[in-house]
């Protein structure tokens, strides 16, 4: 059995129990991908707010930046099996009618008026 504990960031303290090392694996990587994303990547803003909204009763994930003028955004998509979140890296358009994945520079990102996409 292992006792873990893990500081992905000054304000966040884990503690978990592993009893074999694919348990720890597993659980280390699930609390990474939610940990990190501590520092907004479009203006460096060093405040991010935790947000699950709940809209027609899907559930959307996501971290924002605090700065009132960027209100970036990471978004996570929820496995299907396990309870786990995983960072959304791109988003699924229509482009002649094919569904085409357009992969973002990084995971922050903002809604874009003019092309209509999250960029
Ligand atoms: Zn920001």
């Amino acid at each position: 059995m292992y006792k873990v504990t893990f500081q992905p960031s000054a304000a966040i303290k884990v503690e978990f129990d592993a009893s074999n090392p694919k348990e720890y694996m597993e659980k280390m990587q699930a609390i990474e991908e939610v940990a990190q994303h501590t520092t907004c990547g479009k203006c460096g803003g060093k405040q991010v707010l935790h947000v699950v909204r709940t809209v027609n009763g899907n559930k959307f994930y996501e971290k924002h930046c605090a700065n009132s003028q960027c209100r970036a955004v990471v978004s996570f998509g929820a496995n299907k099996e396990g309870k786990t979140l995983f960072t959304k890296r791109f988003e699924e358009v229509e482009e002649d009618g094919e569904t085409v994945r357009k992969w973002f520079k990084t995971p922050w990102t903002k809604y874009n008026k003019e092309t209509g996409r999250r960029e």
